[in-house]
């Protein structure tokens, strides 16, 4: 006993040594500063990235070596090809993982993607408030401290006349905002065909739990009437709330109650109602064959007190919450410390004064580029295709084999699931190349261009590529050559 123990003991003790026997051949940092190579890199990368880089390499083998998962690196082990270690990690750091892709899914809000563009003169007026010090929060006339709330009023006063305003940081939040400031320790009617779950991170029993507010679901998945949200109306109850169900549709034997109806119900019970709507659609859809997404006035008309919605969705601006409605609830929520959690930077503000300005001129359709987008003919998009197909025929053999075919185009951002808008789709086959393979060599391009995959094919959809990016398609085709 006393043997086996005293080995152990011992063995540890050995290995300790050697812990710190290899630790000690760990080189210094300045000696390897100094060094040709890493020099060199250093002039290329900067000396600061450079030395990051080396202390955490460094520290990464001492924490090795005490954990014991790394026997004895010889300096070799540290220092063998340290430069193009160090060039590799400096190019991989220094390239942002965010960067700028080619959208030819078709799928003009991808939420994975971005969701709207922003316009021209948005884009311009983000990089102006970026620049200089701006009237945030700041009264020009009086000289005094200014509200940043203030900034949308006078544009949104034009597109919902007599309606208070609170913006916020996406509609997660208003949604959020909205639950607390309204209900929360009280009861919030909603019917159970409307319990959504927006792309996995937003669902509605999750924010009301923790807006403080308690769910009180009526009716069933398919069937909801308005007697049902009466009868669940007692003492508790704080709010009634309504839900566009943008990402999903039930079919078949449904009935859910129309909006007016519980409006009505709200007022004759003296109870506010909220309706989310997802998406902020100030654009008439319909021409464009879209019947699913009922404009934001819509449900103000139809009696919510208050409505909300996306910054970036069918709105065309960039993320932000937008909450529109009754003048003394929004009074409430701006009043909220919430408010104070979930408020947006200037420029936010910027980008979307801008946007609601093209909207209010009635010029949206022209300057946002999801609504020029939405409005684009299939034939146009048919055009453009063969177009292009003729450019990459013309530029030798060896290319990638393409041909059009109709499909559908998509809304996205969880909006209007079932309607597609016809488009024109560029199949693109290539010898010796599985379509995972050529999707993949497209998205590794530089710059990616991101495509549909489809019954065995890649699909091209020019709808969302924009005019100038289609030479880099052409480009990342012409990549495909043998
Ligand atoms: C998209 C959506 C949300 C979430 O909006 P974000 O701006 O992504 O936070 C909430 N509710 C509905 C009904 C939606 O469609």
């Amino acid at each position: 006993m006393m043997a086996t123990l005293k080995a152990a003991r011992s063995k540890a003790q050995t290995k300790t040594t050697a812990t710190r026997a290899a630790l000690r051949t760990l080189p210094q940092m300045s000696l390897l500063l100094e060094r040709d190579d890493v020099r060199a890199v250093a002039a290329r990368h900067g000396r600061g990235l450079v030395t990051a880089l080396l202390r955490s390499r460094l520290e990464e083998i001492r924490q090795r070596l005490l954990g014991g998962s790394l026997p004895f690196p010889g300096l070799a082990d540290v220092v063998g090809d340290l430069a193009s270690w160090l060039e590799r990690e400096a190019r991989e750091r220094t390239t942002s993982t965010l960067r700028p892709v080619v959208n030819a899914t078709g799928v003009i809000l991808h939420t994975n993607l971005g969701r709207a563009l922003l316009s021209e003169e948005a884009v311009r007026r983000v990089a102006e408030v970026a620049r200089a010090y701006t009237t945030l929060e700041y009264d020009l006339a009086s000289g005094r401290r200014g509200s940043r709330s203030s900034h949308l009023d006078r544009m949104l006063a034009l597109l919902f006349p007599g309606r208070a305003f609170q913006v916020v940081n996406n509609n997660a939040a208003a949604v959020l905002l909205a639950l607390n400031t309204l209900g929360e320790g009280k009861e919030v009617v909603v019917s159970r065909g409307e319990l959504v779950e927006i792309g996995g991170s937003f669902r509605i029993p999750d924010i009301m739990r923790k807006s403080g507010a308690v769910l009180r679901e009526v009716g069933t998945t398919n069937r909801t009437r308005l007697s049902d949200y009466e009868r669940a109306i007692g003492a508790k109850t704080g709010l009634l709330l309504k839900v566009h169900p943008s990402n999903y549709k039930i079919v078949g034997f449904t009935t859910q109650a129309p909006l007016e109806e519980v409006a009505t119900l709200g007022k004759r019970r003296g109870l506010p109602v909220l309706m989310d709507q997802g998406s902020g659609n100030l654009l008439d859809l319909e021409p464009r064959g879209i019947r699913d997404e009922p404009a934001a006035q819509e449900a103000l008309e139809a009696g919510a007190d208050v409505v909300c919605f996306s910054g970036d969705k069918l709105l065309g601006g960039p993320q932000a919450g937008l909450i529109v409605g009754r003048p003394d609830l929004i009074k409430m929520m701006r009043d909220n410390p919430l408010s104070r959690a979930l408020r947006v930077d200037k420029m936010t503000y910027a980008a979307l004064e801008q946007t609601l300005l093209e909207h209010a001129r009635g010029a949206a359709a022209q300057a946002l580029p999801a609504a020029r987008m939405l409005s684009l003919s299939p034939e146009s998009i048919e055009s453009r295709a063969r177009r292009l197909a003729e450019r990459l025929a013309a530029a030798g053999p060896g290319g990638p084999t393409l041909s059009i075919r109709p499909g559908l185009s998509l809304l996205g951002g969880g909006s209007a699931p079932e309607e597609g808008l016809p488009t024109a789709l560029l199949a693109v086959e290539a010898d010796g190349l599985s379509a995972s393979a050529i999707e993949e060599r497209l998205r590794t391009f530089d710059p990616p261009v991101i495509a549909r995959t489809g019954a065995g094919r890649v699909l091209i959809d020019l709808r969302t590529v924009l005019e100038d990016q289609e030479s880099v398609v052409e480009r990342a085709l012409l990549a495909l050559r043998r």
